[in-house]
């Protein structure tokens, strides 16, 4: 080991700090782009090949250089964009550490042209490796175009690190999207090996969503909106049904730069709490614009994170933002939240309690009903979280009745809903949604049970199938006895039922399975779902109430019991609401009066 201390020659501390600073072609196409915006471009073309490996060229049409900031910028602290601490302490720009170009240069063969709206011609710098090669006068467009070839040319471990060009691909097109969301009114072009990728026009956040995901997408998201003293707050919030197996498309982004923050993923996370399927995630753009003064954005070289002077108020804010913005789709139970968003209680969804006792028999499919499921309360005291965030009181998501409820207060409208009065307000429940979420999960818990109870057939029916329906059959069988089936195979396409379970309603045995079928193939594509969970989403489905079945109140009460009693009462296993409230407020409002 030397004993003596060299400085390192300003090339190298490049090379050392691009490893932190470009990682991967998508982290320099980040470096660009934040570099264009921030000249106050706004029309910008990006062109990549090879996932970014061999090209990368980005066109702006922002301020432009004079020639001694072309040569400058490439100097490792060049910035235009602080010049003090205390410009430090206060950042509007996307950069500021003045280090990506000198970055990038250190390990790439580069080339910029650049020039001002107020000059005459412009200028053109080549550097390889950090070295500049050449600096010249040159009649060039005002704004910047700045290309790299072979990046990590003469880093090979960082080379030999690359993933496959489509991989680093996706890196880029993650980048893009992400400057693309957070820079609506920007026009940006993104071309790969000669395909065009993106092309978006100048929009407002709304418009760009539509444009990325797609308009069937768009449709399963609402925008929001939350102003308070500290922070505002915009974005669009996912339906449940779109809960995602990762946290890949959800953006934060804070002055409208996209930031990594687990503790406000987390908070967006916990407001959905209960309205999606356990190990999926919810989509959401979240932006929040905050006094820059109030953060500090120099927590990294990529700029990714932040550091907020108050971290637990803005969990705070963002979690009760997400909340209301949710409660106000009737995706959460919200009587009285707006003016108390302090107390959300487990009371809101009460049922007033009334005088009288249930009347009428509990029959047939009914049996649904026979079996209600244990009754599980949950304390819905204040908790602190394992981040040390004091969250909000939880609300219960298994609200209960209090039991002494009498069924008079439930009216079937139209055959189809559930009305009930609630505490602040009205409660109207879909009865085949809300059915079908009790058998969903009755379902889901019989794949891990022993033994399922069989509802034996005195005649056996038998249906005949097509070849791929029985190979359908064939593979879905010990699933299908798991949850109550008793099926067999007679000949290649003959099947006999002989059992089926116990909610399966008088009159459908026959049917049911075959319609299980049909809806399972409808579900096809979406191959993301495993087998029992489309089985349980089609029996569910199937055996559950239907529009249009007359339900007696005792009937209905067991519903709502058995609702309650479910992990998710407020979605159906496909997503939909499973019940909407209107406040008193709301009607109050609706009606006019101030009171
Ligand atoms: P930073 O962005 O942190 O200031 P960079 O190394 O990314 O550091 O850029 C150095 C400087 O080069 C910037 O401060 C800016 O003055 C100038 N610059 C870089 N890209 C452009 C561009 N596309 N248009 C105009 N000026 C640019
Ligand atoms: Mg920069």
């Amino acid at each position: 080991m030397p004993q003596t201390i060299n400085m390192l020659p300003e090339n190298l501390a490049n090379k050392i700090a691009a490893g932190e600073v470009v990682q991967r072609p998508a982290a320099a196409v980040k470096e660009l782009l934040e570099n264009s915006i921030d000249a106050g471009a706004r029309v910008l073309t990006l062109v990549i090949k090879n996932g970014g490996k061999s090209l990368i060229q980005l066109i702006d049409d922002g301020a432009g250089m004079s020639r001694e900031d072309a040569v400058l910028a490439f100097q490792r602290h060049a910035t235009s964009k602080i010049s003090s601490f205390e410009d430090l302490e206060n950042i509007r720009t996307l950069g500021f550490r003045g280090e990506a170009l000198a970055s990038i240069a250190a390990v790439s063969h580069v080339e910029m042209r650049t020039k001002r709206g107020e000059d005459e011609v412009g200028t053109r710098v080549r550097i390889e490796g950090g070295e500049m090669k050449e600096s010249s006068r040159e009649a060039v467009p005002a704004g910047t175009s700045i290309t790299l070839r072979n990046l990590f040319y003469n880093t090979p471990g960082r080379r030999n690190f690359l993933k496959s060009d489509s991989t680093e691909l996706k890196h880029v097109i993650d980048a893009v999207q992400r400057i693309a969301l957070s820079h609506p009114a920007l026009s940006l072009k993104f071309v790969s090996n000669d395909e065009v990728i993106l092309d978006l026009r100048p929009s407002d956040l709304g418009g760009r969503v539509r444009a990325i995901f797609g308009e069937p997408f768009a449709r399963k998201i609402f925008a929001f909106q939350d102003d308070g003293p500290s922070a505002r707050l915009h974005g669009f919030l996912g339906l449940p049904a779109i809960g995602r197996k990762t946290r890949a498309e959800q953006y934060i982004f804070l002055n409208n730069r996209f930031i990594i923050n687990r503790n406000l993923n987390h908070a967006v996370f916990k407001a959905y709490e209960h309205l999606l399927e356990k190990g999926s995630f919810p989509f959401f753009i979240l932006c929040i614009d905050i006094d820059a003064r109030r953060l500090d954005v120099n927590v990294h070289p990529s700029k990714l994170e932040v550091k907020f002077d108050d971290e637990g108020s803005m969990y705070r804010i963002v979690h009760s933002a997400v909340r209301r913005a949710l409660s106000e789709h009737d995706l959460i139970p919200s009587a009285g939240f707006r003016e108390e968003p302090a107390q959300v209680a487990t009371a809101n969804l009460r049922l007033k309690p009334e005088a009288g006792s249930p009347g009428g028999r509990v029959t047939n499919w009914r049996e649904l009903i026979r079996t209600p499921a244990p009754r599980v309360r949950e304390s819905g005291s204040s908790s602190t979280d394992n981040r040390g965030f004091s969250s909000e009181p939880e609300i219960d998501s298994r609200a209960q009745f209090p039991d002494a409820v009498s069924a008079t207060l439930l009216w079937q409208v139209h055959d189809k809903y559930i009305m009930t009065p609630i505490e602040g307000g009205v409660m109207v429940v879909d009865q085949h949604a809300a059915h079908e979420r009790v058998i969903y999960e009755r379902v889901v818990k019989r794949f891990g049970e022993a033994n399922a109870k069989v509802q034996q057939l005195l005649f056996p029916q038998t249906v005949e199938l097509t070849p791929a329906d029985a190979a359908m059959v064939g593979e879905l069988l010990p699933l299908l006895e798991r949850i109550g089936f008793s099926v067999k195979m007679f000949g290649k396409t003959t099947m006999i039922v002989d059992g089926v379970p116990v909610d399966v309603k008088p009159g459908a045995e026959k049917t049911i399975l075959q319609d299980m079928l049909d809806l399972i193939k409808e579900d096809e594509q979406n191959t993301k779902l495993e087998a029992r969970e489309k089985l349980a989403k089609s029996f569910s489905c199937r055996a559950a109430v239907k529009a249009g079945d007359p339900l007696t109140p005792p009937e209905m009460r067991s519903l709502l019991d058995q609702l309650f009693a479910t992990k998710v009462p407020y979605v159906c296993p496909h997503g939909r609401p499973v019940m909407i409230k209107f406040s008193l407020a709301e009607l109050d409002r609706k009606f006019g009066r101030t009171s």
